[in-house]
């Protein structure tokens, strides 16, 4: 727990989030603005600032995250239209918070468009 980030303050319960997954590691939650009629943040709660700091012995987690991210799609029913699992790293990727996250987004057509 990073005490002011934001991420880690959802996790720690001290700012509310429409939570639709948690387990030990996990955690999956609303986004506050959402891009499309599906937006949700997933997140390890351990705090890791970005995908640069990932390090070897994060494979399982970062593994385990994306199998999350695939079922949760599946829940969310935008698995078979198709849905877009995107990454923002660092300032000039787009990222604002700083705890590594990856949005989850569907339930329209997305635009080709990445960048
Ligand atoms: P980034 O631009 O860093 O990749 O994405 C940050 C995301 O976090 C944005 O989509 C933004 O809407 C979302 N967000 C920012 N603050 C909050 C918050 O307090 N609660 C929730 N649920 N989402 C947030
Ligand atoms: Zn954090």
């Amino acid at each position: 727990m990073t005490e002011k980030c934001l991420f880690c303050r959802i996790v720690a319960g001290e700012i509310p989030a429409e939570i639709v997954y948690q387990d030990k590691e996990l955690i999956a939650f609303k986004d506050i603005n959402p891009q499309a009629p599906k937006h949700l943040i997933i997140i390890p709660k351990k705090h890791i600032a970005s995908l640069a700091e990932l390090t070897e012995d994060q494979q399982g987690l970062m593994g385990r995250l994306i199998i999350l991210a695939t079922k949760l799609a599946q829940k969310e029913g935008v698995a078979e239209n198709g849905y877009r699992l995107t990454v923002n790293c660092g300032v000039e990727g787009g990222q604002v918070v700083p705890h590594l996250h990856f949005h989850l987004i569907g339930g329209r057509r997305l635009s080709g468009r990445l960048g």
